[in-house]
């Protein structure tokens, strides 16, 4: 047998795989289907005016400097309004180009040179992320998350048994997909944790600021060396300008820096400048914050009310904001999919967040995007797909 020529084995590498959810964005997409799939944020949330007249006025004051190149760790004054705490450091920010590249960067980064890499994930945890990792060559272990969130003493019992990971991946606030908050107790344990074994936290909030409920939002992980945020305006201004950015310790984000040069040298100046346009009008900014709150308030009782009435058995995870609503169905779901598409509705099945324990009987409904008149039609053909697959 003759070995298989470079052109063979790059084209079947299996380090890359594709997200369900993108395949799936391509089903949600026919015409007829309803999608509870995607967690893209709401159209009409999109604020296109404000960002018209930014555009207009970078163009019409700053079109030379908005065209140019610019320096990898970010525009100053986008760093500057990114920055946090009592005594900002804006060395402390890199600006990235959405946090699925913040991932990136800091899973390369982390890498041994050495030895295959651990890293410690939610089971279920984040597609984008558990991603990342595989096509980087590192071994995930899952950790299960119940109401508030990664189950710290499980990862207490497996760090005690031996594990040594580099990383620490969590999604803090409203997690992708539970809804999951991390409470404030766990936090403090997990960094106790990282800086006792010597790894670090990535703590990936992109929902942070989508809090719906009277309950105030989650309390951020305590401030240590060990732990890198990672933010995004995805949700909260529009993922299509691919704005994100870390938030570090200034020795690891120098680092950091340099990896993002060697990937794209900076991320979009115009795209940067635009978003500081927008973030320093605060007036604005707070009322924009409030209207998304609102919007998706709305849209969530509406999906939460057609899965009470179409779902009475299913076990809806307690959330507090951010776009997802987790359902456990109580019966194995591997088959609902494709009948759920033939009665015309999209979500993820659980299994697709999967990384070491089963999530065969939960399904991920978001109430991000698409119509929201048409929830309760479109949990009705989930109930009804259900109803076929299970008798
Ligand atoms: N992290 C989580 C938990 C997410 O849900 C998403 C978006 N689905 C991302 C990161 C990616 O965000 P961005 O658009 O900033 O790359």
């Amino acid at each position: 047998m003759t070995a298989p020529t470079l052109l063979q084995q790059l084209s079947s590498d299996d380090r890359w795989t594709s997200s369900v959810i993108r395949d799936l964005l391509v089903h949600a997409r026919q015409p007829g289907v309803l999608s509870l799939a995607g967690g893209l944020p709401a159209v009409e949330l999109l604020p296109i005016e404000r960002c018209q007249v930014a555009a207009d006025r970078l163009f019409a004051e700053r079109g030379g400097v908005a065209l140019q190149y610019g320096l990898t760790s970010g525009e100053p004054e986008l760093r500057e309004l990114l920055v946090r705490g009592d005594a900002p450091d804006v060395d402390r920010i890199l600006v990235t180009a959405g946090s699925q590249q913040a991932l990136d960067l800091v899973t390369r980064l982390a890498a041994s040179p050495t030895e295959t890499s651990t890293v410690v994930i939610e089971d279920p945890g984040y597609i984008g992320a558990s991603q990342v990792f595989r096509s980087h060559g590192h071994q995930l272990v899952g950790i299960g998350v119940d109401a508030d969130g990664l189950r710290v003493d499980e990862l207490a019992d497996h760090l005690a048994a031996g594990l040594r990971p580099r990383l620490c991946y969590v999604n803090p606030t409203f997690q992708n997909p539970t809804g999951a908050t991390l409470s404030a107790e766990r936090a403090q344990r997990l960094v106790e944790l990282a800086e006792t074994y010597d790894f670090l936290v990535v703590a990936d909030d992109p929902y942070v600021e989508l809090a719906l409920d009277d309950r105030p939002a989650a309390t951020p992980l305590p401030e240590s060396p060990q732990v890198i945020r990672l933010g995004s305006m995805s949700k909260t201004l529009s993922p299509g300008l691919r704005i994100g950015w870390i938030d570090a310790d200034p020795r690891l984000v120098a680092q950091l820096a340099l990896v993002k040069q060697a990937a794209d040298l900076h991320t979009s100046t115009f795209n940067q400048l635009l978003v500081a346009d927008v973030m320093s009008d605060s007036t604005w900014w707070s009322a924009h914050l409030d209207g998304l709150r609102n919007g998706y308030r709305q849209r969530r009782a509406a999906l939460r009310s057609a899965v009470d009435r179409h779902l009475p058995n299913a076990q809806v995870t307690p959330q507090g904001g951010g776009f997802f609503l987790w359902c456990d169905l109580g019966v194995d779901v591997d088959t609902l999919l494709p009948a759920a598409l033939d009665h015309g509705v999209a979500f993820v099945p659980g299994a697709a967040f999967a990384i070491d324990q089963p999530a065969n009987t939960s399904i991920r409904l978001s109430y991000s995007s698409g119509d929201q008149t048409q929830y309760d039609e479109a949990v009705r053909r989930l109930a009804a797909a259900l109803a076929a697959t299970t008798s």
